[in-house]
């Protein structure tokens, strides 16, 4: 009765059986799964190690295995993943002989002896087929981050030497406009055109000067003189500079809860200046006729005080204005986003929605840095009817004293 076979029979009919099927297991196995790498001699091989550890234990068995991977496939994925649709093979057509060959008893605990090796080898080659994918992979990214920060350096290059060569016929233009103005009377009909090429090559002398800022801060060549200064006054000269703006579009700017009346802190006064300036154009801009910029501050971090860095200060312009969505919150403060919606894009100024070259918030945010701040907007999504607004928080440190060096990022 084959119930009443001792487990060494058992095992010995199976590696007997497995020894005649051999030969023609390879060639089944091949024909179900041809034009793969592995050949008959390595199915033979493969099949001579089950054989040969179908009685040891677990351990013995599963270092069997990593051995026969280690020397039948090392590092090379596509022949891991060859294996893996031949073990697959293999283990099948086993299956479908043993239920043939043998009582249904008898194949079952046939087919147990055989199921460890084969689970062995199929977690084996996998994983080797996975690893060597992801090893592709981190190559492949490592050369696409590369060639990312080549482009994004050939992108600063090209700005940069764009701009200084821009900056010479302007000039030349300047002078020449500046003469016209001089010799054409304000009464005469001529000069409402020379003051449109007054304006005209004002606007283009600040986007020019905004790429050589940019390109400054991503070259990190960029200097800061470093003052002491009231804070609130530069606050209080950007809203001065642009209040003939604001009056023109009909947009109160507030400016309001500054807790820094009496304080100086240390900085570049014109480069913050800039900065402000920046943030609050564009709380002009993305705001409609009628509406509101407030500005307001308040202590922050004060937990974090040290012998140089006595707290923070948190400055906040808040519009009325048609609010950022959520996925531009952070993508706004990279270079040439305003890219991101042609329709936004306009060449005016201080027109509604008259979206610049995007160099703004880039400015705004290598300056604040430099200072060892911080810059963020927070908004509750873009609405044009609704209008949610943005929060523009501007965190700067209050230094103690003049700060010898300040880490640029
Ligand atoms: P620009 O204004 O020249 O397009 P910025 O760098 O100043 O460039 O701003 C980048 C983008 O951020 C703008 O095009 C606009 O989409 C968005 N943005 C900036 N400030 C605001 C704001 N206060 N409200 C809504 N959107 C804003």
């Amino acid at each position: 009765m084959e119930a009443t076979r001792s487990t060494t029979d058992l095992t010995d009919e199976l590696t007997t059986w497995l020894q005649i099927e051999a030969d023609s297991l390879c060639r089944t196995t091949l024909n179900r799964a041809p034009n793969l790498l592995p050949d008959k001699e390595d199915i033979t091989g493969f099949l001579n190690v089950v054989i040969n550890h179908i009685t040891d234990p677990r351990d013995v068995q599963f270092s069997a295995i990593q051995n026969w991977a280690y020397l039948h496939i090392g590092q090379d994925a596509l022949v891991a993943s060859n294996w893996v649709t031949l073990l697959r093979v293999i283990k099948a057509e086993i299956g479908d002989r043993l239920e043939m060959d043998f009582p249904a008893q008898v194949a079952l605990h046939h087919w147990r002896q055989l199921d460890g090796l084969f689970t062995f080898a199929l977690v084996e080659t996998s994983q080797l087929a996975r690893d060597e994918d992801r090893a592709t992979m981190l190559e492949h990214m490592t050369k696409l981050r590369q060639q990312m920060a080549r482009l994004e350096r050939a992108k600063t290059d090209f700005v940069s030497v764009a701009s200084h060569e821009l900056r010479t016929p302007l000039t030349i233009l300047e002078g020449y406009v500046n003469m016209l103005r001089v010799e054409v009377d304000a009464e005469s009909p001529l000069s409402a055109y020379v003051n449109g090429l007054v304006s005209g090559t004002q606007r283009m002398q600040e986007i020019i000067n905004d790429m050589i800022d940019v390109s400054l801060i991503d070259l990190q060549s960029f200097d800061l003189n470093y003052q002491q200064f009231y804070l609130e006054k530069i606050i209080l000269i950007a809203a001065d500079n642009l209040d003939k703006h604001f009056r023109e579009r009909n947009v109160t700017l507030t400016i309001a809860n500054l807790p820094l009346e009496q304080l100086r802190i240390f900085g570049d006064p014109v480069r913050l200046l800039k900065a402000f300036s920046k943030v609050l154009l564009n709380g002009l801009k993305y705001t409609p006729d009628g509406g509101t910029v407030r500005v307001s501050g308040e202590l922050s971090r004060q937990d974090e005080a040290d012998e140089d860095i006595m707290g923070y200060i948190d400055i906040q312009v808040q519009d009325s204005g048609i609010g950022i969505p959520a996925d531009d919150l952070e993508q706004i403060f990279d270079k040439f986003t305003s890219g991101l919606d042609v329709n936004l894009h306009s060449s005016g100024k201080i027109k509604f929605k008259g979206g610049g070259p995007g160099l703004g918030l880039p400015i705004a945010k290598g300056i604040i840095e430099a200072h060892g701040g911080r810059i963020w907007a927070e908004s509750a999504g873009r609405d044009e009817q609704t209008l949610p607004g943005s929060t523009f928080h501007i965190e700067l440190p209050l230094w103690r004293h003049q700060p010898d060096l300040v880490s640029y990022n």
